[in-house]
C-alpha cells in the first residue's frame, strides 16, 4: 500500500477541544493558519476568544416589492438568472432575484466565479444597502447565502471581525461557526452561586452569543460574562505572581539609623503622606519578601525624595540600587538628586545612558559587577544585555507609564529577589491600577508639601492667542521663567519648525536679556546641560521644548507654562506639565492654547483642567475619554488590551474577579481551573508577570 493511502483523511464533521490547533478545523490550510497566527489565533479556543469588533443588524426581512431605497435590508429570493459582462475592463456579475413580489438586481464586480456559486432556481438570502436601479431595486456586493441552511451572514445580527488580507469577516464567521459545532459545550468552571450573584450566564451560552447573539442584550450579557473570565484570568496571574515571590534572608537592618541621618539633612519635614509612604516601603524592605510597590502621587508631592531614602537604606545595607528613567534628561536630573541625597552616606552614584561608551562604560560595568558601585541611574541602557550586578536589591522605575510591565520585568531578571518600586506621577485610577498594576501594592501620596503658591490655568482659544503670547511675554519680561511646549512631531524636520516658529514669535515680544532657547529630546547632552544652567541662572527667560519637560524636570524657579495645540495631549499629561511650574510658594501660571481645528469635545475636556487640580479626578476623566492605553501606554508596550472587559464600566466585575482570584490562589484552587479557556490572555500575561 502506498504511503499516501495511509494519510488520515479530514473527516467532514470533527470533534475538537479548545486546545486543538485551528488547522484541525475544516477549511484551514497552512496559508490561512498563518494569517490566523498573525492575529494571535493558534488554537480553537483562541478563535472563540476573538470577539467581533461590532455587529450589523441584518434581521429585517422585506418583500422585494417593499424594499426601501437607502435602507439596509434582507430578502429571500430565487435566482432567476446570472450573467457576467465586461464593464470598463472589469467583469460584472449580475444575479436577478425574484420572490414573487418583484425582482431585485444584485451586482458584484471582479468576482466572476460567483456565476458558478449561484444555482438557478435555488433560494438565497441577500442583505445589503438597497439602491434604486434601472429595473427596480438593486444591491451592490450584498452578503448572500443559501436559504435552507442556518443563516450566518444575513437575516440575523451578524458579527463583524477584525480582518486581514486572506481572512474576511465572512470567512471568520464560517470558522467560528464550525469551531462552535466542533467543540460542543464549553465546560464552565465558575460556580453557579458566583455567577448568579453577578447576574452572569453560563460560559457555553456566552461563547455562542458573543459571536451569534439572538438579540443585542444577549451580546452584552455574553460580553460581561467573558469580561469576568478575562479579568479573573489577569487577577489570578497577579495573585500567583505575588505568591511566587522568593524569600529573602536579612532585611532592612540599620534602616532606622539611615532614616534618621537622611531626614536630619533635609531642609524640610516629610508630609504625613510621605511618612506613611516611607513606612510602607520600609516595611516591605524588612518583610523578607521582595517589595513590589507602586508609589504614586501628583507631580511635586515629594516622591523622589522618598525613593532616594529607600535607595539609601538598601545601599547602606550593602545592596545595589538601579534607578530606571524614561529619558536622558530625567536620568541626568536623578543623577543630581540621588547623588545629593546619597553621597553624604559615602554612596557613589553612576550614570548609564546610551551615550556612555568606551572606558567610562566599562568602568561602570565593572563597578556593578564587582559591587563597588552601589547605585546606578540610567535609561533603557540599564535594560540592555550584558549588564551584571553583584547584589541588585532594589529597582526604582521612575515615571512608569513610559515603560511597561515587560521592561521592568526585564530589569528584574538581574535579580528576582530585588525589590521593585515603581514611581508614577500619573495618578492611576483604582480601576486601572488593579488591571495594569495588579501585581503591585499601591501607595498614594495624596498631599502636597505645605506652602505651594496659587496656580492659575487658562485655556486659550485661537482668537486669544496673540493676547496670550503677549501676556506670557510680559510675565517673562517681569522676571519670571517659563516653558513653552510644542507637540513633538513624528517627523523631526517639521517638529523643529514648530519649535522655531514659537521661538521667533516669542523673541519678538521679549525684551533684551530675555533669551529663548530650544530644548528637545534630540539636543546633545552637554548643550542641554548648558541651556538648563542658563535657565536656572536666569540668563534664559524661556525654554521652548517638545514634551521633554513633561517627565520630571525639577526647576522650581520656572513658574510659567504654555502648551501649543494642547488638545493633542491627554489631560493627565497636561496636568503633569503644569505641575512642573507649580513647585514653590510663588504664584504660577499655565496657558493651554487650543488650535482652531480642535473639536468641541476636546475644548470641553481642556476646560476641566481650569476647574480642577486633582490629579485623580483628571485621570478618571482621561480613562473615560481616551481609554486606558493613553494613561499607562499599554499599547506601545504590549500589555494585552482587554478584549471583553470595558473599564471603568465593568469595575464591579473587576473587584469581584480580584477577590475571587486572590481567594482562590490563597486557598489553593488548582491553577488551571479558572484561567482555562481564554488561553491567549493567560499565555501572554504569564510571560510578562513571571518574575514580577
Ligand atoms: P515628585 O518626585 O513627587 O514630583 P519631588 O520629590 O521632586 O516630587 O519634590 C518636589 C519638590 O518639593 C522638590 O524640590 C523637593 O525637594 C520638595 N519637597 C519634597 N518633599 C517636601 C516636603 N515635605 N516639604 C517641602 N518640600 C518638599
Ligand atoms: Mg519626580
Amino acid at each position: 500500500m502506498s504511503s499516501s493511502a495511509r494519510k488520515p483523511r479530514r473527516p467532514s464533521s470533527v470533534s475538537l477541544s479548545l486546545a486543538s490547533n485551528v488547522s484541525d478545523l475544516p477549511g484551514v490550510g497552512p496559508k490561512r493558519a498563518d494569517v490566523l497566527r498573525n492575529l494571535g489565533i493558534e488554537t480553537v479556543g483562541d478563535l472563540l476568544a476573538t470577539p467581533p469588533r461590532r455587529y450589523i443588524d441584518r434581521q429585517a426581512f422585506a418583500r422585494i416589492a417593499d424594499l426601501e431605497t437607502g435602507a439596509t435590508q434582507t430578502v429571500a429570493g430565487r435566482i432567476a438568472a446570472v450573467t457576467v459582462r465586461f464593464i470598463k475592463g472589469r467583469r460584472m456579475t449580475t444575479a436577478t432575484v425574484t420572490d414573487g413580489s418583484g425582482n431585485l438586481t444584485c451586482v458584484w464586480f471582479s468576482q466572476p466565479y460567483l456565476r458558478r456559486v449561484f444555482k438557478l432556481d435555488t433560494t438565497y438570502v441577500f442583505s445589503g444597502l438597497v439602491r434604486k436601479g434601472r429595473l427596480g431595486p438593486s444591491m451592490v456586493h450584498p452578503e448572500y447565502e443559501v436559504a435552507d441552511a442556518e443563516l450566518l451572514h444575513t437575516g440575523r445580527i451578524v458579527p463583524v471581525y477584525k480582518t486581514r488580507p486572506g481572512l474576511s469577516s465572512r470567512q471568520m464567521r464560517v470558522l467560528v461557526k464550525s469551531a462552535l459545532g466542533a467543540c460542543g459545550e464549553v465546560e464552565d468552571a465558575a460556580p453557579a452561586t458566583l455567577r448568579k450573584g453577578l447576574g452572569l450566564g453560563d460560559l457555553a451560552g456566552a461563547v455562542r452569543n458573543i459571536h451569534f447573539p439572538p438579540d443585542p442584550p444577549a451580546a452584552e450579557a455574553a460580553r460581561r460574562r467573558l469580561a469576568f473570565d478575562e479579568l479573573l484570568t489577569f487577577q489570578t496571574l497577579f495573585a500567583l505572581a505575588r505568591r511566587a515571590r522568593p524569600c529573602l534572608e536579612g532585611g532592612g537592618r540599620r534602616s532606622a539609623d539611615v532614616v534618621a541621618r537622611f531626614t536630619a539633612r533635609l531642609p524640610f519635614d516629610f508630609t504625613s503622606a510621605q511618612q506613611a509612604a516611607l513606612d510602607d516601603i520600609l516595611n516591605d524592605l524588612a518583610s523578607g519578601r521582595p517589595m513590589r510597590r507602586l508609589l504614586q502621587g501628583d507631580v511635586g508631592c515629594g516622591k523622589t525624595v522618598v525613593a532616594a531614602l529607600a535607595a539609601a537604606v538598601v545601599a547602606d545595607g550593602g545592596g545595589q540600587v538601579a534607578v530606571l528613567c524614561p529619558t536622558e534628561l530625567l536620568a541626568d536630573q536623578h543623577l543630581g538628586n540621588f547623588s545629593r541625597f546619597l553621597e553624604p552616606f559615602g554612596l557613589r552614584v553612576g550614570l548609564l545612558t546610551a551615550g556612555v561608551t568606551g572606558s567610562d562604560r566599562a568602568g561602570l560595568e565593572a563597578g556593578l559587577a564587582d559591587g563597588t558601585l552601589p547605585v546606578i541611574v540610567g535609561t533603557h541602557a540599564l535594560i540592555g544585555e550584558g549588564l551584571g550586578f553583584k547584589n541588585l536589591r532594589l529597582v526604582v522605575v521612575d515615571e512608569e507609564q513610559r515603560f511597561g510591565v515587560l521592561q521592568r520585568t526585564r530589569l528584574l531578571r538581574h535579580a528576582e529577589e530585588a525589590g521593585l518600586l515603581v514611581v508614577s506621577a500619573t495618578p492611576i485610577p483604582r480601576t486601572l491600577a488593579l488591571t495594569a498594576y495588579g501585581d503591585l501594592d499601591v501607595t498614594t501620596i495624596g498631599e502636597m508639601p505645605p506652602g505651594r503658591g496659587v496656580h492659575t490655568t487658562t485655556v486659550v482659544e485661537e482668537g486669544g492667542r496673540t493676547a496670550a503670547l503677549k501676556e506670557i511675554a510680559d510675565k517673562v519680561n517681569s522676571g519670571l521663567r517659563g516653558f513653552y511646549v510644542c507637540p513633538a512631531l513624528e517627523d523631526s524636520a517639521s517638529g523643529l519648525t514648530d519649535v522655531r516658529t514659537v521661538k521667533s514669535e516669542m523673541e519678538a515680544l521679549l525684551g533684551p536679556g530675555r533669551a529663548v532657547e530650544i530644548l528637545t529630546g534630540r539636543s546633545a547632552r552637554d548643550k542641554r546641560a548648558g541651556i538648563l544652567e542658563d535657565f536656572v541662572a536666569g540668563k534664559t527667560g524661556l525654554i521652548v521644548a517638545t514634551t521633554v519637560i513633561e517627565v520630571g524636570m525639577d526647576i522650581p524657579s520656572a513658574t510659567v507654562l504654555a502648551v501649543e495645540q494642547a488638545e493633542r495631549f491627554g489631560l493627565s499629561q497636561l496636568h503633569q506639565m503644569r505641575g512642573r511650574v507649580a513647585r514653590t510658594s510663588t504664584p504660577s501660571f499655565s496657558y493651554f492654547l487650543v488650535s482652531d481645528g480642535a473639536s468641541d469635545k476636546a475644548r470641553a475636556r481642556l476646560r476641566a483642567l481650569e476647574a480642577t487640580s486633582d490629579g485623580f479626578e483628571i485621570a478618571e476623566q482621561d480613562l473615560v475619554l481616551r481609554g486606558p492605553g493613553d494613561l499607562v501606554g499599554t499599547r506601545q508596550h504590549g500589555i494585552p488590551d482587554l478584549r471583553f472587559a470595558l473599564l471603568p464600566e465593568d469595575v464591579d466585575l473587576l473587584v469581584r474577579a480580584r477577590d475571587e482570584a486572590f481567594k482562590n490562589v490563597a486557598t489553593g484552587v488548582p491553577r488551571g481551573e479558572w484561567r482555562g479557556w481564554i488561553a491567549g490572555v493567560g499565555k501572554m500575561m504569564e510571560g510578562k508577570t513571571r518574575m514580577v
